[in-house]
């Protein structure tokens, strides 16, 4: 196991502390021009360390690279987090606390005590028995998602910086803004970066490595109803916003719904409909790991829809499906050695290595079509998005471990 002198804490609690939550409101890239305050002290401190090209770009996107000390042609590897926080809860005024050597009791956070971490919520908390443990003070949420990401790509760095004998080729860091609305990768510059595969941190628990997302799409229907004078309409109209609340009325209760689905399950979601009499717009979105199993999702819901429309003679609709995204898995599994590496890194940290899937996309589901295959690696973040956010110190070593190791593997794999 390597001896690394850590600076993942300080860096964390540094980053946190700066103001970095994202608006999906916003038409500008980043949402939210606070992001490159933390662009801009990461960016310093990548070139305090010596990474010299270190930049934030206009769009609020951070490169650096770290250059290779072999002879050896080893791929160009990239590191991904990303900087914005969560617009589901407050991030301005974090006040991190470092809560010593835990030891498995509720812990009450001191500025709203109504707020307190139950083992009982968070079982994984009873993994962290003798481990410090970081929360907010029960006012914001903490940003352990994705700072802890930051914070080990970070200390990472670092350590490869200072110690010139452990080999490596080429590593690439790309910190992007605005993942948590969706739009972490829109402005990334693929051909900038030059990478050839890359590793998202920005997972949950200790020695998990995800390869498997979502497969995404879209489907937007479009009722056409019949409109006449209210007064005069008998036999007559046919109301766009009645038929609309039909097809979702219409929709399985006991299935295929986000509130009935877990593990490998897909599901049918409207998520929002808007519109009047003449014409009601549904939007969905849908969810499975397969796209056999998106199609036949689709096929289901327009089945529930041509079945409504029936009784309306005088009305029509369209349906309109749009790609989102694609299991990250589909390019994965041509390229086993990225996700086997990640694996013997994680092991070589002293972590047993747990594979698995999410019920959601990341910045990697969209990079690994942009031709840039990326799992993602745990960061230790935990309960994101709320003001019970934790992570550990122990698990952002581990992190820290697993970087620096994964280096190592690619040049030591490399002929
Ligand atoms: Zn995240």
């Amino acid at each position: 196991m390597l001896n690394i002198s850590h600076t993942a804490t300080e860096r964390f609690i540094k980053y946190v502390k700066i103001d970095t939550q994202s608006d999906p409101e916003s038409k500008t890239c980043p949402s939210t021009m606070k992001q490159k305050d933390l662009g801009k002290v990461l960016v310093e401190e990548l070139k305090a360390m010596g990474v010299k090209d270190a930049e934030l770009d206009e769009h609020g996107y951070v490169y650096a690279t770290i250059p290779s000390n072999t002879t050896k042609n080893v791929p160009v590897i990239c590191f991904c987090s990303h900087m914005d926080t969560s617009p589901d809860c407050t991030g301005k005024g974090v006040n991190p606390i470092i809560h010593k050597n835990y030891d498995g009791s509720d812990i009450v956070l001191p500025n709203d005590r109504t707020q307190v971490l139950k083992p009982s919520d968070h079982p994984d908390l009873l993994n962290q028995l003798g481990n410090d443990i970081i929360t907010a003070d029960g006012t914001t949420l903490l940003g352990a998602d994705n700072k802890a990401g930051l914070a080990e790509i970070m200390d990472a760095a670092n350590y490869l910086m200072t110690h010139p004998e452990v080999k490596h080729g080429t590593i690439r860091i790309l910190f992007t803004p605005d993942e948590e609305i969706g739009r972490g990768v829109d402005k990334a510059d693929m051909k900038k970066l030059g990478a050839q595969f890359g590793y998202t941190v920005d997972g949950e628990t200790l020695g998990h490595l995800e390869d498997e997302t979502f497969s995404a799409d879209g489907v937007t229907i479009t009722v056409n109803g019949f409109s006449t004078h209210p007064g005069f309409a008998k036999g007559k109209m046919q109301s766009a916003i009645k038929i609309g609340s039909e097809i979702i009325s219409a929709l399985p209760k006991n299935r295929i719904s986000p509130e009935t689905t877990e593990n490998k399950e897909g599901f049918v979601h409207p998520v929002s409909m808007s519109g009047s009499i003449e014409k009601m717009v549904l939007k969905f979105i849908i969810r499975d790991f397969t796209r056999e199993g998106l199609v036949t999702l689709e096929e289901e819901l327009k089945a529930i829809t041509a079945q409504v429309m029936k009784k309306y003679d005088r009305s029509s609709f369209e349906f309109v499906v749009q790609e989102q995204y694609r299991n990250m898995k589909e390019v994965l599994v041509k390229l086993p050695h990225v996700v086997d590496y990640a694996l013997e890194a994680i092991e070589r940290a002293g972590v047993k290595p747990h594979r698995s899937s999410i019920r959601g996309g990341t910045d990697g589901s969209r990079l690994s079509y942009m031709g840039l295959p990326c799992p993602n690696i745990f960061a230790g973040e935990h309960a994101f998005h709320g003001k019970h956010e934790w992570v550990s110190v122990r698990d952002m070593h581990k992190a820290v471990e697993t970087i620096v190791n994964l280096a190592m593997i690619w040049e030591e794999k490399t002929n």
